[in-house]
This record gives structure tokens, C-alpha cells and sequence, in this order.
């Protein structure tokens, strides 16, 4: 007998229908002899529908309390409706919000961290051989605040309740097969990855892939669950994450990556000395903006040029805190939000010279102009105009992933 924890996504539980062929799917589970508890998400467009309503109410930044409050409900449909239908079906299940299971987080509403949960209850109840139900995405403060995980945050939830119950595996139910060398909504050619390492998968989530949350990711690394990414749709095996040693297919790049939720800004006629960039990003920081590129050039007369990009949500914020900053130091500022990251990302890439260059290459000759560049072990990620994305990811996966992609040089 195995302790699986399986979690289904928004579009998994999209209707009565879903939720109901959900129930199915787990109780195929249950019967072939495993204890399950799963996590869900809110019905599609649910949490996008009450962050909506809190933006109508509460402005552009609603009260983090409260938004909280309102935004974890969209979990709470979900797991009664689920373990509804499970009953109907036969089978004893059990709902738990967040609160219900000690899902213990810090204070930091809207993107809280979780810090311990309290597996006694949801012990009991699936040794009575009944399935758990537990609402992603939500925890409770040390205060008995309702706290929220960021978008997505449902995939952390289920890794950490899979930590915590020291599951077999997790799960990831979603609405496409696997983990894909690309978005497979925007390359139609990506082709789904039977494994892939944990720090790719890092890499690829933090540069765009949204089919999991990066958080959860890390945590499964540092706890080594193996994470199962696969559709709710069908039953085919999907993408196994799993540590490196433990990747066979050797690819160079596994994955073209796209984020258009960024913005640039940059000072120009910055002196020189010590201190200026602490003088910059302090603010910045302080305002709790995540600042992620940043370039700084020294230009012929002597002073520099700093510029960073930052998520387009905090875009108009940074851009009034640098202005202010720009103009205690006699500096210039302009900035970009119609600007989108594509990166390619691969373990082999450690080991083979040229990746980069191929890459300017081939961006180069579909007439994309590179703003930034920014590389790790692992990744080589672009600055480009927002409108060739979609043009500048296709053209990537063919240089790199389909057939006839050129091998580059392995280094000696
Ligand atoms: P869920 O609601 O199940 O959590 P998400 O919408 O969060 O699902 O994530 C699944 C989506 O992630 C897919 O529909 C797909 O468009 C997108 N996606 C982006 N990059 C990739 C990728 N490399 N592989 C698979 N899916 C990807
Ligand atoms: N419902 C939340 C969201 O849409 C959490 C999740 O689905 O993972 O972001
Ligand atoms: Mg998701």
C-alpha cells in the first residue's frame, strides 16, 4: 500500500462534471489498495473572478487581510463538492481547509511561506480509509489569520502536504500531458519530456512555465519527492521530476521558456562611486519589489547606466521610487513594460560551448533585437520586445529541439 498525494489543478475541477470524474480517478486510486489524500485548486477562472471583485472593492492594492479572506474561498467550493462526490460514489472522504490541518504559514499575506503542518487529522482520517480533501493555495498565521500561498500555490501545497505525510509520490494533475520542451499552447511542435531534473525545472518555472510553482519545486528538492506531472484527462504517464543523476535523456536544452510579466527601467548618467546602487535598489527593496535583471555599463564620460527589470505589476511603483532616487542624484530615467523574457534552459549546457552564441544567432536572424541577456550554469535568458515573443520561442525550439537541431561543441 502506498501514500500517494494527488493534486488537481483549476481546470481539473472546472465543473460538476470534472470534479465528478475527479472523484472517479481517486477512488481508482483508493481501490488499488492506496491511501490518497488530494489537494485542489478553485474551479477555473474562480480566483481570477475574486481577485476581480477584491480590485473593485478595495483598489488596486486591497487590503492583504482581506483579500486573503476572500480568495482562499475559491478552495473552500472545491473540496466540499469533491468529497461530496466521492460519498455519492461510495467512498467515505473528507474536506479540510487550510485552518482545519494546522497549515501553519508566516504573516506575509497574499505570498506567505508555510512553516509546519499538523499530519494528526489527516492520519486519522485516512486510516479510516477515507480520502483527505484539503483545500491548496491557504494556511493560517501564528494570529489564526487566513494567509494565501501566491498564484498557483496550490502545487506547493500538495508538496508540502506530501513532505509532511511522507508520501510515496505527488501527483500533478493538470491540463496537459507533462512537462513540455516549451509552452505547448504557444509551440505546437513541443514535445513532452518523460523526466526531468529538479534544477531545471526550477529554472524553467521561475522563467515562465507556470505549470508548477516554483516553490513547489524547490521543496520537493530539498525533501526529494518525486513529483508526477500528468493530465487529468487521460491516462498516460506524464513528466517525472526527479533528481539529476536520475535524467537519462542527456538533451543540451530541454526547454525554451517566455515571461511576459516584466518591465525595465533604466538611469542613465549615474555617477560613478560607492554606494549608488545600494542607493537605488534600498528603496526598491524596502517597498518589497523583486528587482530581477540587472545590468549596470560605464559609459565613455565616466558615469554608468543601471538597468533592471522587475515584474510589470510593480512596474508604475519602481518607476516613481527610481524617479525620485534619479533626481536626489542628478540622473535620468526611462523605462519599458511592453517587454517580455525568452530563455532556453538545459543542464547540458554545462558541458557544451556555444549554446549562447547559437541562440543570438538564431534570434539574430528572424530580426529580434536582444535589449538584455543574462546567463546561469543552466540557462541563457533574453530581454526582447514583447511583440516577438511567440516568434522568438518558435524559432528558438526548432534551432534547439526538433529534428535537425544543431548538437554544439561539447567542451573538453
Ligand atoms: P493548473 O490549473 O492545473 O495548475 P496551470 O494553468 O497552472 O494548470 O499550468 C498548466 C499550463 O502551463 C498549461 O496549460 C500550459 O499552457 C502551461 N505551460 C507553460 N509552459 C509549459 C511547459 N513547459 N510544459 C507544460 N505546460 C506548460
Ligand atoms: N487557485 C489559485 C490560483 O488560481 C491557486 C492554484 O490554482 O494553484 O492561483
Ligand atoms: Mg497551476
Amino acid at each position: 500500500m502506498a501514500l500517494i498525494v494527488q493534486k488537481f489543478g483549476g481546470t481539473s475541477v472546472a465543473d460538476v462534471e470534472r470534479i465528478r470524474s475527479v472523484a472517479q480517478r481517486v477512488l481508482a486510486t483508493v481501490a488499488a489498495g492506496n491511501q490518497v489524500a488530494v489537494v485542489v485548486s478553485a474551479m477555473a477562472g474562480e480566483t481570477d473572478g475574486l481577485v476581480a471583485l477584491a480590485r473593485e472593492l478595495g483598489g488596486e492594492q486591497p487590503d492583504p487581510r482581506e483579500y486573503d479572506v476572500l480568495v482562499s474561498t475559491g478552495e473552500q467550493k472545491t473540496v466540499a463538492l469533491l468529497a461530496m462526490a466521492m460519498q455519492r460514489l461510495g467512498n467515505p472522504a473528507r474536506s479540510f481547509i487550510g485552518a482545519q490541518i494546522g497549515m501553519r504559514t508566516d504573516a506575509a499575506h497574499t505570498r506567505a511561506r508555510i512553516s509546519s503542518i499538523d499530519t494528526q487529522r489527516l492520519r486519522k482520517v485516512l486510516d479510516e480509509g477515507a480520502v483527505a480533501v484539503i483545500a491548496g493555495f491557504q494556511g493560517v498565521d501564528d494570529h489564526g489569520n487566513i494567509t494565501t500561498l501566491g498564484r498557483g500555490g496550490s502545487d506547493t501545497s500538495a508538496v508540502a502536504i506530501a513532505v509532511a505525510l511522507d508520501a510515496d509520490v505527488c501527483e500533478i494533475y493538470t491540463d496537459v500531458d507533462g512537462v513540455f520542451t516549451s509552452d505547448p499552447r504557444m509551440v505546437p511542435k513541443a514535445r513532452k519530456l518523460e523526466r526531468i531534473s529538479y534544477s531545471e525545472m526550477i529554472e524553467m518555472a521561475s522563467l515562465g512555465a507556470k505549470v508548477l510553482q516554483i516553490r513547489s519545486v524547490r521543496f520537493a528538492m530539498r525533501h526529494g519527492v518525486p513529483l508526477h506531472v500528468r493530465s487529468s484527462f487521460n491516462q498516460e504517464e506524464g513528466t517525472w521530476v526527479v533528481p539529476e543523476e536520475e535524467v537519462m535523456e542527456g538533451l543540451f536544452v530541454s526547454g525554451v521558456t517566455y515571461n511576459r510579466d516584466e518591465a525595465k527601467i533604466r538611469l542613465r548618467g549615474v555617477k560613478d562611486l560607492p554606494g549608488v546602487a545600494a542607493h537605488v535598489f534600498t528603496p526598491l527593496s524596502d517597498a518589497g519589489i523583486v528587482v530581477d535583471m540587472i545590468i549596470q555599463n560605464l559609459s565613455q564620460d565616466g558615469s554608468t547606466d543601471i538597468t533592471f527589470t522587475a515584474s510589470r505589476g510593480d512596474y508604475a511603483q519602481a518607476l516613481a521610487i527610481v524617479q525620485e532616487v534619479a533626481t536626489a542624484i542628478g540622473a535620468s530615467v526611462d523605462g519599458d513594460d511592453s517587454i517580455a523574457k525568452v530563455s532556453i534552459v538545459g543542464l547540458g549546457m554545462k558541458d557544451h560551448a556555444g549554446v549562447a552564441s547559437r541562440m543570438f544567432q538564431v534570434l539574430a536572424e528572424n530580426g529580434i533585437n536582444i535589449q538584455l541577456i543574462a546567463t546561469s550554469e543552466i540557462k541563457v535568458s533574453v530581454v526582447i520586445e514583447e511583440s516577438h515573443t511567440e516568434a522568438a520561442v518558435q524559432a528558438l525550439h526548432a534551432a534547439f529541439l526538433e529534428a535537425g537541431a544543431s548538437e554544439p561543441r561539447p567542451e573538453c
